[in-house]
């Protein structure tokens, strides 16, 4: 199932995503907790309570249809307060492109994943802007990127066992400021500004699409392919990540795991294709759906 959080007439709620539009839970009779998640948009506790809702899927799956215009899609996870976990070069190719901009070697590719936090600030939903002032940064980059959602509480998870663990799969675009990036000698600062985490459409279970080493990635600046890439090229695999991750630190159902960008990102080229204001940013996973955001330029005081 596509699990969304969106608005309608004023309210955010979760639903089930479809062709025809969005299946609206509201007014399902189900058990208070379930009631109380879907009422008040609650992904990561609807996430927790995949037991309870599991058994009920027949029923969920027959609620009644929003139209789509009806709808507006929001960030799975907009009123969760916790940061998303990325990792950094985790594409040969895209460690070695970004080799040249940050003055490191292009053969020195990490050891061990090179995590980092984005704040759950920074998230916003399809179709918003990008926004960022010409003051504070003027290299604006974006970065596709495949996110896995965790299902269940875990710790110091073995690889053989991380995939037991996983909900599901969105998609984030980890905008990136590379002259923050570079000035602050880490990724935090230049990747948490606000807006700088577009996340969605959807979060969709793993049973409900094919091996994640078979999608295929894919980000368009207006309408220029600029990545394609695959999971089976990462540098550490999923259950890799989870994990290193997981070692002495528990994961949480509804946590987001970024898994890395390929090659093709704005600083790879040369000059620097930066993005600028009126382009639009669009990352597509077959299955997973198309996560489209603007870019605006704003002066701030
Ligand atoms: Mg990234």
């Amino acid at each position: 199932m596509r699990w969304v959080r969106y608005e309608h007439r004023g309210r955010v709620l979760l639903g089930i995503d479809e062709e025809k539009g969005v299946r609206h839970l509201k007014d399902l009779n189900l058990p208070e907790e379930l009631a109380q998640a879907i009422n008040g948009g609650h992904m990561d506790r609807w996430i927790e309570l995949q037991p309870l809702w599991h058994p009920l899927r027949d029923e969920l799956a027959k609620a009644p249809f929003l139209p789509r215009q009806e709808v507006r899609l929001l960030a799975p996870f907009g009123g969760r307060r916790k940061n998303l976990f990325c990792v950094g070069r985790n594409y040969k190719a895209h460690a070695e492109e970004s080799a040249g901009f940050f003055g490191t070697s292009p053969a020195d590719l990490p050891a061990y994943p090179v995590f980092f936090t984005k704040p759950y600030t920074a998230i916003i939903g399809p179709g918003e802007a990008i926004r960022f002032s010409p003051r504070i940064t003027q290299a604006v980059d974006y970065e596709g990127e495949l996110a896995v959602v965790i299902g269940r509480r875990g710790k110091n998870l073995k690889t053989g066992e991380a995939m037991n663990y996983v909900f599901g799969y969105t998609l984030l675009n980890d905008v990136s400021a590379r002259d923050l990036q570079k000035r602050h000698g880490q990724y935090f600062k230049g990747k948490s500004l606000d807006t700088f985490a577009p996340l969605g459409p959807a979060i969709v279970e793993k049973e409900d699409l094919p091996p994640v080493e078979t999608l295929e990635l894919r980000t368009w600046v207006n309408g220029e392919l600029r990545q394609k890439a695959s999971p089976k090229d990462l540098l550490f695999s999923i259950p890799e990540l989870l994990a290193s991750l997981s070692q002495g630190m528990t994961l949480e159902p509804g946590d987001v795991l970024a898994t890395g960008t390929p090659e093709g990102v704005g600083l790879g080229f040369n000059p620097p294709r930066f993005l600028r204001a009126g382009d639009v940013v669009r990352i597509a996973v077959e299955g997973i759906g198309v996560l489209e955001n603007p870019v605006v330029e704003e002066e701030e005081p």
